[in-house]
C-alpha cells in the first residue's frame, strides 16, 4: 500500500530522525501536530505558550502522533511550526530522504535539557538553551518563524 505521509521515522546510529518520503516544497505542510497538553516541559514536548506544552500521545515511532518528538534541532533548519494552526511547515524545498529539522529556540523559551549543537551550519549557536538566552540579533534573524508566545514573552513571562 502506498503511504500518503510526507515523512518517515528513521533509526540511525541509535537515534531517530524524521526524513522526507517525498519532495516537499517551501511553504508546504509537512504534518499536523497532535498531542496532549501539560503545564511542564520535557525533552520531547513542544512549548505552545506560558506553562503550556504539547506531549506526544505515544512514544511509538510508528504512531503518527509521536512524529514531532523525533525532530532534531538545527541552527539552519528546513522547517518551522505554525503553532496557531498546529502545522509543521517547510522553510526550504526538501528532497526525498532529507532529514527534517527545526530550530528548538523558535518554540522553547527555556529548554529543559540544554545541549551542545553539532549541526555544522555556519550560524551554529553551539549551546542550545532556549529563546530566553538568544541575543537580540539572533532573535531578530529567527523572528519570521518564531512562535508568537516567544515574541510576546517579554509581556507574558516575567
Ligand atoms: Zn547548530
Amino acid at each position: 500500500m502506498k503511504s500518503m505521509k510526507n515523512v518517515a521515522i528513521i533509526k540511525k546510529d541509535n537515534h531517530y530522525t524524521v526524513a522526507a518520503t517525498k519532495e516537499i516544497k517551501k511553504g508546504e505542510l509537512i504534518f499536523k501536530l497532535q498531542g496532549a497538553i501539560s503545564t511542564v516541559a520535557d525533552k520531547y514536548s513542544i512549548q505552545l505558550g506560558k506553562d503550556k506544552h504539547l506531549f506526544p500521545l505515544s512514544e511509538n515511532p510508528l504512531d503518527d502522533s509521536s512524529t514531532f518528538m523525533f525532530l532534531n534541532h538545527s541552527c539552519s533548519p528546513n522547517s518551522y511550526f505554525n503553532l496557531g494552526e498546529d502545522k509543521l511547515i517547510a522553510l526550504k524545498n526538501i528532497l526525498v530522504d532529507e532529514e527534517i529539522n527545526y530550530h528548538y529556540c523558535t518554540t522553547e523559551y527555556e529548554i529543559s535539557k540544554p545541549f551542545t549543537c553539532h549541526c555544522g551550519s555556519n550560524n551554529c549557536l553551539r549551546e542550545i538553551k532556549g529563546y530566553k538566552y538568544l541575543s537580540e540579533s539572533i532573535k531578530y534573524s529567527l523572528a519570521l518563524y518564531t512562535a508568537t508566545h516567544l515574541k510576546n514573552s517579554v509581556k507574558i513571562i516575567s
